[in-house]
């Protein structure tokens, strides 16, 4: 059975920068969980990071918090644990949640604490897809759930 890596916060656990979750509701996931298919972290919380913890923006390869304090080396490491974890338990697949600095997998948002979203992958969410560790988001989550039924039906 093939394991996914999910964001901490998508299961309703408060890890974020302002103490909360951020839920993602979808029936698959309760599915996922109970056939025990889930690993779950938050790499911020793995990097050591506090909460709540200030908000923090990717800004060229450094990644600095709303007071400019470069909080980069939290980033990196928890990236590596997640990093461990999958590789530990063979995992090949992450849903991680979008625009995070650490999780985002598509786009994060720009350095400027302005709100404007680029292009872009987490700091956790690259350093996965470096390690051919396939990421997803909530916005391709029917993806992932398309790509997880084809394997099964054909190891079945
Ligand atoms: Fe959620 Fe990832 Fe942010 Fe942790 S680092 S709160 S798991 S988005």
């Amino acid at each position: 059975m093939q394991k996914i890596l999910i964001s901490s916060c998508f299961l309703g656990n408060k890890v974020r920068y302002d103490g909360q979750a951020k839920s993602l509701l979808h029936p698959q996931l309760q599915t996922w969980q109970q056939q025990g298919r889930l690993v779950v972290i938050c790499p911020e919380v793995a990097g050591d990071l506090p909460v709540p913890r200030p908000r923090a923006e990717q800004s060229g390869d450094k990644v600095i918090d709303e007071f400019g304090n470069d909080v980069t080396r939290a980033f990196t490491q928890g990236a590596a644990k997640a990093l461990a974890l999958c590789q530990q338990q063979g995992i090949r697949l992450a849903l991680l949640k979008e625009y995070s600095p650490s999780c985002g997998a598509n786009m994060i948002y720009d350095g400027t604490f302005s709100g404007t979203r680029i292009a872009g992958m987490g700091v956790t969410a690259k350093l996965l897809s470096e390690h051919k560790i396939q990421v997803f988001s909530e916005q391709t989550l029917e993806q992932l759930i398309n790509l997880i039924n084809l394997q099964e039906k054909q190891t079945s």
